[in-house]
């Protein structure tokens, strides 16, 4: 601490402690040493023994407010800080360190990604791809970084702009739940954030919220060279960088797995396989009752409990992606996405139509009602497709649909065609009426795919 700066300041904040009479003593010899330094005065350094104006030293005050200078040097000060400084940011890792974490890509679903063939932009690589967001209006984001529009019947490359700080971002119409409604509101959408959003597995969504750019170039927005670090590994990675110009990927994943660099509230114990030997919980306090808690249970129960399939066939096969084996991570995507406290069912069938997959892309959050349209249960069906059964006593086929435990009847047909045909025309119908009802409860990429949805024959 240096108090030439501002002792005055200083010293107004210790006042009390002291009294007044004994404050403007000890400040009268203040600045009488202060003063003193302009007669040229000397002083050893302990450290590098040079005899040196006092002014080389660092004046200080000690514990009653008594004005001192430093044994040594204010070279020798610096020095001795830098050291320290070196020494904390040195990476060191532990000696057997298990790399629990890797690094990974997200799976992306085929039907979000737009044919650029036709459209006059040239990629950036032969690896671009621009993916649909789901939760934008008619806007798809690159791997590069890089955002196409749909806006009056054309495809546009934006341009985007940079803020303070030089990142770029873009300005797009975000469908948000706000005022007990789902509307479009202006919002930025940062081409780092989003490029790690979409195409990276984040291991700790509620930490990772820092981004490092493979040597430190801020305006890479590649997404191999993008990697969600918290403030510490950020730190660690930064300044190794800045030594030692090394940022490889194979330093950044040991980082990412050392516990020295991890949140307070991590643990081994926080990566154990709690739920059917592949979800863990990723942090230390978890509350086991919580609403999230007990839908991230489910999930992977349906999608992983042998007993479970014994029941409910229909969910066999059916998978959570990687990011939401983490509990913590689910977490973070259910407190932002669920409805304003309403308890909704957690659905993957509506957006992408045949889908196994639960992850932030692929699930909504919809009414118990419009969750139940979207049900099928090919077991026990027998021959006949969806919304048809044969009648054997009449010898006729018989179109029906069911709808939160109500049976409508359709009519009897002569062949099966003609009871699905009738089927498919009232359930899509039925869906759309549905939709509209809930225009302003569910979000536009439901309302779309609701609107959109066709009934097969082999649904
Ligand atoms: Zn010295």
């Amino acid at each position: 601490m240096n108090y030439i700066g501002s002792p005055v300041l200083d010293s107004f904040f210790s006042v009390p402690r002291f009294g007044i009479a004994i404050y403007y003593q000890v400040e009268r010899k203040y600045q009488k040493l202060k003063m003193n330094t302009e007669i040229t005065q000397t002083k050893i350094c302990k450290k590098c023994g040079r005899i040196l104006p006092v002014e080389e030293f660092s004046l200080e005050r000690g514990q009653f407010h008594n004005p001192y200078y430093r044994g040594e040097c204010k070279k020798c000060e610096y020095k001795r800080h830098r050291k320290y400084l070196e020494e904390k940011n040195k990476i060191r890792l532990s000696d057997h360190l298990e790399l629990h974490i890797q690094r990974r890509y997200k799976e992306i679903k085929p039907e979000r990604i737009l044919d650029i063939s036709n459209l006059n932009i040239i990629p950036l690589g032969t690896d671009e791809i621009f993916v649909k967001l789901m939760d934008y209006k008619d806007a798809w984001l690159s791997n590069y970084g890089r955002v196409i529009r749909y806006t009056y019947g054309k495809y546009n490359l934006l341009q985007g702009g940079c803020d303070n700080n030089g990142a770029l971002r873009y300005s797009l119409k975000k469908n948000v739940f706000f005022d007990g409604r789902w509307s479009y509101k202006r919002v930025p959408l940062y081409a780092a954030r989003a490029v790690v959003e979409e195409f990276i597995v984040n291991p700790d969504k509620e930490n990772n919220i820092y981004i490092w750019h493979s040597g430190y170039d801020k305006e890479d927005y590649y997404y191999k060279n993008l990697y969600p670090l918290n403030q510490e590994q950020y730190r660690m990675i930064k300044n190794h960088f800045r030594k030692t110009g090394d940022d490889s990927e194979e330093l950044i994943v040991k980082v990412m797995n050392e516990i020295k660099y991890k949140p307070d509230n991590w643990s081994k114990k926080a990566m154990n396989l709690v739920m059917c030997g592949i979800g863990y919980r990723g942090s230390e306090n978890v509350d086991c009752r919580a609403e999230s808690y007990i839908k991230w249970h489910d999930m992977m129960n349906r999608c992983y409990n042998e007993k479970f399939h014994e029941r409910q066939p229909q969910y066999k096969g059916c998978t959570v992606c990687e990011e939401w084996q983490n509990y913590s991570n689910f977490k973070v995507w259910y407190e932002q996405n669920k409805n304003n406290g309403m308890s909704w069912d957690l659905d993957k069938d509506i957006l992408f139509k045949g889908n196994k997959v639960y992850s932030s892309e692929t699930c909504c959050f919809v009414p118990h009602a419009i969750n139940t349209l979207f049900l099928s249960k090919k077991a026990g069906r027998g021959d006949c497709p969806i919304g048809v059964y044969y009648d054997k006593e009449r010898e006729k086929y018989r179109a029906n649909m069911s709808f939160m435990g109500r049976n409508i009847k359709l009519g009897s047909f002569d062949t099966i065609e003609s009871a699905f045909a009738r089927y498919k025309e009232y359930k899509e119908d039925f869906i759309q009426d549905i939709a509209e009802q809930y225009k302003d409860k569910i979000s536009d990429k439901v309302y779309e795919a609701m609107v959109k949805w066709e009934i097969e024959i082999d649904d």
